[in-house]
């Protein structure tokens, strides 16, 4: 039987389905309090812990000060600038030679990886050129 979702884990989907980024829990709070105005920073962060537990969302702690949330449904990775902090997408198509370790003999089946680039994006580097 299909676990019933209340309206607080419903909002908080139906937001991440919509947010084309990595939005963070008070991200998140800030939008779902508009639909429903009873609701806590707390409840928040007790419904993102139980969605990610049971693979409802995907948590992420690319930082050490929060957890930033995907709504990205597609398998993909992710770059982390280490100027601003910013998380962008990586399409999982570019990692495809990584699938090739099975080659050597030694591993048997890659089932799933999930590689983490760090570095500078864009913005920040047009930012370094203008100084
Ligand atoms: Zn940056
Ligand atoms: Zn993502």
């Amino acid at each position: 039987m299909m676990e019933r979702l209340t309206n607080q884990k419903k909002a908080i989907l139906d937001f991440l389905a919509g947010a084309k980024g990595h939005p963070d829990a008070y991200e998140i709070f800030a939008t779902i309090k508009q639909k429903l105005p009873q609701i806590s920073l707390a409840t928040v962060y007790r419904n993102l812990d139980i969605m990610a537990q049971k693979g409802l969302i995907k948590e992420m702690r690319f930082r050490p000060d929060r957890a930033n949330y995907d709504g990205v449904a597609e398998k993909h990775h992710h770059f982390v600038c280490n100027i601003c902090s910013n998380i962008f997408n990586v399409p999982d198509q570019v990692l495809l030679d990584f699938a090739k370790i099975t080659e050597d003999g030694t591993i048997d089946l890659v089932e799933e990886f999930q590689v983490l680039f760090r570095g500078r994006c864009i913005n920040c580097a047009r930012k370094i050129e203008i100084a």
